[in-house]
C-alpha cells in the first residue's frame, strides 16, 4: 500500500496519535524521511498540546511560554475577519 507511495499526512497522524503505527507504515517511515520527519512533527506537537494541558500557565518554562506565544500570533494572523 505504502511501498512507494506516501500515506496522507492525515493516516500518518491518526495512527501517530493513536500510537499503533502499522508494519507497512512502519517500513515506509524507515525509507521516507519526508515522511518521518512529518510523524516526528506530530509527536512533538502532540507532546506540546499534552504539556499544555497538564501544565498549570504559572508552571510553564520559558521556552513554552515563548512557543504559546508563536503559535498564537500565527493563529490570530489567520483569523477570517468576520462575514458582514
Ligand atoms: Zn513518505
Amino acid at each position: 500500500m505504502f511501498q512507494n507511495k506516501c500515506p496522507t499526512v492525515d493516516v500518518l497522524e491518526a495512527a501517530t496519535r493513536a500510537g499503533r503505527i502499522s508494519r507497512r507504515i512502519e517500513l515506509h517511515l524507515a525509507r521516507c524521511a519526508k515522511c518521518a520527519a512529518v510523524v516526528s512533527q506530530i509527536k512533538d506537537s502532540a507532546g506540546f498540546e499534552t504539556l499544555i494541558r497538564t501544565t498549570g500557565a504559572d508552571d510553564l518554562d520559558h521556552e513554552t511560554r515563548l512557543r504559546i506565544s508563536g503559535i498564537c500570533r500565527k493563529a490570530t494572523r489567520r483569523i477570517a475577519p468576520p462575514p458582514r
